[in-house]
């Protein structure tokens, strides 16, 4: 396992490199060095633009593609979900896909968000807390 320290940034045209590569080899996590399942992810934020980031769902390494920010350490939470999700629509934390009346749904969070209690889930109104993290080292959906 290679510290965070040692690890430099990383930029959008990393990222960009890392998704072209995506399909042909199996990229390996700069920490933990396993290679599934690590790789580079976008999202969409709420003003419509990308975020850009790079994350292992073996060990909870997480990077923001912008260059220059550090890595850091997330955690895997799970929480169970009761909340009805009609058919076609997808939980809102974890993508599961409806219709379910619960499931259990798992989230990955950031070490301040979970001791600040500060990441509450949309379907359930569950508020997401140390009690709901879990050993990274399972493939998360
Ligand atoms: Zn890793
Ligand atoms: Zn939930
Ligand atoms: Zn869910």
């Amino acid at each position: 396992m290679r510290a965070l320290i040692e690890i430099g940034s990383y930029s959008v045209g990393d990222w960009e490199k890392d998704r072209a590569l995506q399909s042909g080899v199996r990229l390996r996590c700069p920490s933990c060095e396993t290679d599934v399942p690590f790789g580079p992810y976008e999202h969409p934020r709420g003003d419509g633009s990308l975020r850009r980031y790079r994350g292992c769902k073996m060990c909870g390494f997480w990077q923001e593609a912008d260059g220059r920010s550090p890595p850091f350490r997330c955690v895997l939470t799970v929480h169970a979900c009761v909340g009805w999700i009609p058919d076609g629509q997808l939980c809102s934390c974890c993508s599961q896909r409806g219709p379910v009346d619960w499931h259990l749904c798992p989230r990955v969070l950031t070490e301040a968000e979970v001791r600040d209690e500060s990441y509450t889930c949309a379907i359930s109104g569950a508020v997401v807390r140390d009690a709901h993290v879990i050993p990274w080292g399972i493939e998360a959906p």
